[in-house]
């Protein structure tokens, strides 16, 4: 792949706007034909051409390009939230009376649409822990029609065998939807191990800005067509031109910030396994992770998520460590820039679909690493980690 080219250069086509470096944002709701027949072209084929920015829109078109090429994917819609692009995949698999395979701890708002929407619908859908192939091959029904992976999770991290995963499902004619989120198509490639769909909420590593919320969808082009048609179009979860502007400036980064993060995590969480207060980090790269054979099989690298288990009495001991922490944002999402925490004793056991069956403990605490000094953050954890 040729990272750089695709984040500084593929879908920019200069000529065509005054040989301008940044690409213009085109932002205009509809685009006009000079003849009837021009007009009808439009119409069979919207995903193809410019009519109408709900459809198509050539700022958002640069985006899909390169999004679609770092998932080495034949084409990619972009939403305008993950959630919209996760939704979207789900829809279009499933009618009445099928079955969806989910894992167990998908992200919130994937259990809700799978869960509490489609099951409105017909729908039903079995959670699986999905640390095991075998556990997907048994929940399997004669309508099941979609496997819903998210691998690694964004808070406790399990991983999915992705091959193995697709595999199953190919050989059963069921399609597989992947959210890389975490990943970031620079250090895990679900197509390229058989996923049919890859989901990304753009919001994080992405755009990396703390400054859009995105999403994007990738695949075959017979599948993007459908969605595209389908619950894209009727849904009209699109990303506006300049947002989508930010976001093709915010990828033109991905790959350094990526760098930078994975270095960072690794010192933080060295520092942290070695700290008595901290039971137990949970991330793909930890030094106890039961799943290291498959992180070394499908992730080429970290990103930023760490999640600390506290050697906490109670939760206020929990808060006075989150209190206590100056370098870190305490808010939801992650993949930004800065350094965040997200504790889990923030979210009260009553705000489903926010905090998913089986409650996560109160003691976790997730970091979301950033691109500050190593160091800095290192001499936060170290003061905040005393007041426990
Ligand atoms: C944030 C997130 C989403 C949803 O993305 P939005 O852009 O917030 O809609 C989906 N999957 C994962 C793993 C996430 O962390």
């Amino acid at each position: 792949m040729d990272l750089s080219h695709i984040l500084n250069h593929l879908g920019e086509d200069r000529e065509r706007y005054f040989g301008a470096v940044a690409p213009p944002i085109v932002q205009s709701s509809i685009f006009a034909f000079p003849t009837v027949a021009a007009m009808r072209d439009g119409f069979r084929d919207e995903l193809g051409h410019h009519v109408y920015t709900r459809g198509n829109n050539p700022t958002v078109a640069i985006l899909r390009k390169k999004v679609a090429a770092l998932e080495g994917a034949e084409d990619c819609l972009m939403f305008g939230s993950g959630a919209a692009a996760v939704s979207a995949g789900a829809i279009a698999c499933v009618a009445g009376g099928d079955h969806v395979v989910c894992v167990a701890r998908p992200y919130s708002w994937t259990r809700a649409v799978l869960q509490d929407l489609l099951g409105r619908f017909g729908v039903t859908t079995s959670f699986v822990d999905g640390t095991d192939v075998a556990n997907f091959e048994s929940a399997l029904t004669d309508r099941t029609r979609l496997i819903v992976l998210e691998s690694p999770n964004s808070m406790t991290f399990e991983q999915q065998d992705l091959a193995a995963v697709a595999k199953l499902a190919t050989s059963r004619g069921i399609r597989t939807l992947c959210d890389n989120s975490w990943a970031t198509p620079l250090n895990q490639s679900p197509i390229a191990l058989g996923i049919d769909l890859v989901a990304h909420s753009a919001t994080k590593y992405l755009n990396g800005h703390s400054d859009v919320v995105a999403g994007a969808l990738c695949g075959r082009h017979e599948i993007i067509e459908e969605i595209f048609k389908g619950p894209f179009m009727t849904l009209g979860a699109l990303l506006a031109p300049h947002d989508a502007w930010l976001m093709i400036r915010g990828l033109r980064t991905l790959s350094i910030r990526m760098q930078r993060i994975a270095a960072t995590s690794a010192e933080v969480r060295a520092f942290l396994e070695a700290h008595p207060k901290v039971r137990k980090v949970y991330a793909p790269f930890a030094s106890d992770n039961p799943q290291v054979a498959l992180t070394a099989q499908q992730l080429r690298g970290s990103s930023g998520l760490l999640t600390l288990e506290l050697d906490a009495r109670d939760v206020a001991a929990v808060e006075r460590f989150c209190d206590g922490l100056k370098r870190f944002l305490m808010t939801v999402s992650w993949g930004g820039y800065e350094s965040l925490l997200f504790p889990v004793a923030a979210v009260h056991p009553a705000d489903a679909p926010l905090q998913p069956p089986g409650a996560l403990p109160l003691n976790l605490v997730r970091l979301s690493i950033g691109l500050e000094e190593p160091a800095v953050l290192i001499r936060d954890l170290e003061e905040a980690l005393a007041r426990l």
